[in-house]
């Protein structure tokens, strides 16, 4: 053996102990065959597949989570056929019928005139990340959900419904479609605070969300905490009779709760009054001033004697 020989071996030797002893598990295909020159042995303590049995790339797109196969497998074939480095994320099947998830990063080796001659690449073991991931994407949800829910009563709050009634507004108007509101407003709320102390005022306010709740006749009706004791009903497609009954029907759902209210009138329960507007949106037409409308019906309301709806303003 020439000494450059034993160099080369032992260089050999060096680069055979590094790859194979990385995290990182090291392999080649050969473009022609499409089968596997090499394949780390680390794969085996990672999939539990033995080296040996990963022959062709059909083994590695067979060993592929049915979700990630066809646009992995596609995917890795263009790229290697235009001669570009990639990299995947897919989860990789385990011998005991488990998925890992692995990043494997591809480097196209080309002949002179550019077709590709070998595949090799690395793949990596990145299920921790993708846990730490899916961790930190609920986690966010979660946030967003929150953000958008009344701490108190748990309905949409006030800032879900400016973001809502903008969308329903759009949509509406495309569709000239009515768009209707109902504030609700509690009667007498500060007597029952005085009275029972805030702490019952806060238990009462999630009793009156709960009953209107209720109402909510799907998933494009919104209720929300307006603020303070004062809820609104968003309902698109909703022309103002409908709205008039919904908002009937609201008053009367906390009729029926019973909740006690000592301080106030000859049936000593809670009420409510409501203000209810409906548009058509057109060009030119405003949001705020067809909330406002309902509020001011609300107002004419609670002047009228409250535990009632007025609709038009008449
Ligand atoms: P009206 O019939 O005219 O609506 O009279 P009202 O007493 O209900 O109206 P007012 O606006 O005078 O009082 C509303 C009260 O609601 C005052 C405030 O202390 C109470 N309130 C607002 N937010 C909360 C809350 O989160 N918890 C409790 N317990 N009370 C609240
Ligand atoms: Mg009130
Ligand atoms: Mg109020």
């Amino acid at each position: 053996m020439s000494l450059d020989d034993a160099i080369l071996t032992e260089d050999l030797g060096v680069y055979k102990t590094l790859l194979e002893s990385t995290r990182a598990i090291p392999w080649k295909i050969e473009w022609a065959s499409l089968r596997f020159a090499y394949i780390g042995p680390q794969i085996e303590e990672l999939l539990g597949w033995a080296p040996q049995s990963w022959q062709t790339v059909q083994d590695w797109a067979d060993r592929m989570h049915p979700e990630d196969r066809e646009w992995v497998f596609n995917f890795c074939v263009a790229q290697s056929q235009a001669g570009i480095d990639h990299e995947a994320d897919y989860r990789a099947l385990r011998k005991d019928g488990e998925f890992v998830w692995i990043r494997d990063v591809v480097h196209v080796v080309r002949n002179e005139d550019g077709t590709p001659n070998a595949l090799i690449g690395f793949m990596f073991d990145i299920s921790e990340r993708k846990r730490t991931e899916e961790k930190l994407l609920d986690m966010q949800r979660e946030l967003e959900e929150l953000s958008f829910k009344d701490g108190l009563t748990g309905v949409a709050n006030r800032r879900r419904f400016d973001m809502v009634v903008e969308a329903r507004w759009r949509d509406t108007r495309q569709a000239h479609q009515p768009l209707s509101v109902v504030v609700l407003d509690i009667d007498f709320f500060k007597q029952y605070n005085d009275h029972y102390g805030h702490l019952e005022g806060d238990e009462c306010l999630k009793r009156v969300a709960q009953a209107l709740a209720g109402i909510v006749r799907g998933p494009d009706d919104l209720l929300c905490r307006f603020g303070g004791e004062e809820f609104v009903l968003l309902l698109p497609n909703t022309d103002e009779a409908t709205a008039m009954a919904m908002a009937w029907r609201c008053l009367d759902r906390l009729d029926k709760a019973l909740i006690p209210h000592a301080g106030v009138g000859p049936d000593k329960r809670l009420t409510l009054s409501a203000g209810v507007n409906t548009i058509i949106p057109k060009e030119g037409d405003e949001v705020l001033p067809f909330i406002a409308r309902a509020d001011r019906r609300l107002y004419l309301a609670k002047e009228r004697g409250r535990h009632r709806v007025v609709a038009d303003g008449a």
